[in-house]
């Protein structure tokens, strides 16, 4: 595979960009080698600057549900940015967003537009901590809230794989306040919640773990998380950032019929634009200011040309059949990889929630933390670089849930499925 202009763009980036990028992962430290450089992408494919092309599964880490570049989003943005790309007053399409957010999503009865998910996690506990006078929160192994001090304790995806249990910079004071329970474990929730429960501000949670691949959760767990913490008095908080508006259009809580508290969301509702928002339960979010005394503000937030994307987006995704589409498509994935691994005699399994998925190299189930972190890191690190090879872009990380857009058609699929077949035959 020819990289040369990206090997340089790497070479030079080094010297001015701490690991050379923007965010961790995207340095391809856990598989090794050197990421590529991207020139374009459209539809299911990226392109990078070398003239490589990739069927794309990772979509931004998220964002690019209905595929790169896709026409009805990119004339949202042309036509929004004509007009001026921020205002720092409000603009309709602030309301218009907080109305499809809060139609979509029944538990968020108001909403907050923010930049990141970061942001809308940070805000979502200062929220729980802000109402409840409550200092506490609780948090699970192996999920990824953004890199907030609070949750960057004991957490997965980039953290992990980067072997730091926790990061230098976060005070001890601070990690403290943060207890961390293993995901899909019904005691050890019990059991904590009977100790301190009364200290609890929140508790937040993936609903579907991806940041340690892909953990669906245990028949009744997310029910009895919604017991205990109405039983407790603390604020449930769904982190939707990954799973709202993709595993079906209202996310996991409508998946599961859970009603939490409060929801963060990301990555969709900016359709490829920087973007977070936090919302939930009036009584809470009418405490934030100025309504309220919890203080939280964004020089950008809600900008014009962001809303705009995730508008577009949601237009997309909110046409029928889209998610069963989506469904489909990753079954179809799955099974495929899952077969062909076995025609060559390679343990290896998957776990799928609709438009997600997580590879193991072990054999199944995958129930837990321990399960997903017991599979062989270092044969999928080479079924990575030979899917690369061979022109399909998988998630640079054993830890990383991968993405399907509803791009990904049967050709994209079948072209997927061959690459695998020989790759699975190689490693
Ligand atoms: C990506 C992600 C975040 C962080 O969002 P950023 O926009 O990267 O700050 C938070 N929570 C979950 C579940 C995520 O997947």
């Amino acid at each position: 595979m020819k990289n040369d202009r990206s090997h340089d763009l790497f070479t030079r980036a080094l010297e001015l960009i701490p690991g050379g990028v923007n965010s961790p992962v995207r340095a391809f430290k856990s598989v090794g080698g050197e990421p590529f450089f991207a020139a374009r992408a459209e539809g299911a494919y990226l392109f990078d600057v070398d003239g490589n092309r990739f069927v794309d599964y990772v979509g931004s880490w998220g964002p690019m549900i209905a595929g790169h570049a896709h026409p009805q989003v990119l004339d949202a943005v042309a036509r929004t940015m004509r007009d001026g790309l921020s205002f720092g007053v409000p603009s309709a399409l602030e309301v218009t967003m907080a109305e499809a957010i809060t139609q979509i999503m029944p538990s968020c009865e108001m909403v907050r537009m923010v930049n990141s998910g970061t942001e809308a996690t940070l805000s979502a506990i200062r929220v729980a901590r802000g109402a409840t006078g409550r200092t506490r929160i609780v948090k699970f192994e192996g999920c990824y809230h953004g890199h907030g001090d609070s949750f960057l304790v004991k957490a997965g995806s980039g953290v992990m794989t980067l072997g730091l249990p926790n990061s230098p910079g976060v005070p001890a004071a601070l990690a403290d306040l943060t207890l961390t329970l293993p995901y899909n474990d019904f005691d050890a929730a019990t059991k904590l919640f009977d100790e301190v429960g009364g200290e609890i501000a929140g508790l937040i949670i993936e609903p579907i773990v991806g940041n340690a691949n892909c953990i669906l959760p245990r028949d009744g767990y997310l029910q009895h998380l919604r017991e205990l913490c109405t039983r407790h008095g603390t604020v449930l908080i769904f982190d939707e950032v990954m799973t709202g508006f993709r595993v079906a259009l209202g996310g996991a809580q409508q998946l599961y019929g859970i009603t939490p508290d409060l929801s963060t969301f990301g990555k969709i509702i900016g359709g490829g634009m920087p973007v977070g928002a936090y919302g939930g339960r009036r009584d809470l979010m009418a405490q934030v200011a100025p309504s309220g005394p919890i203080y939280q503000a964004g020089t950008l937030s809600g900008n014009p040309v962001a809303m705009a994307a995730g508008l577009a987006t949601l237009d997309l995704i909110r046409a029928p059949g889209f998610h069963a589409a989506l469904e489909r498509g990753t079954h179809r994935l799955c099974d495929g990889l899952e077969a062909a691994a076995r025609e060559a005699g390679i343990a290896f399994t998957t776990t799928r929630a609709p438009g997600m998925f997580g590879l193991y190299f072990r054999e199944g189930p995958v129930k837990t933390f321990e399960d997903a972190k017991a599979s062989d890191t270092a044969r999928f690190n080479r079924f990575f670089h030979a899917m690369l090879e061979r022109g399909v872009y998988l998630a640079p990380s054993a830890f990383e849930a991968g993405f399907m857009s509803s791009a990904h058609g049967d050709a994209e699929i079948a072209l997927t499925l061959a690459a695998a077949r020989e790759a699975f035959t190689n490693l």
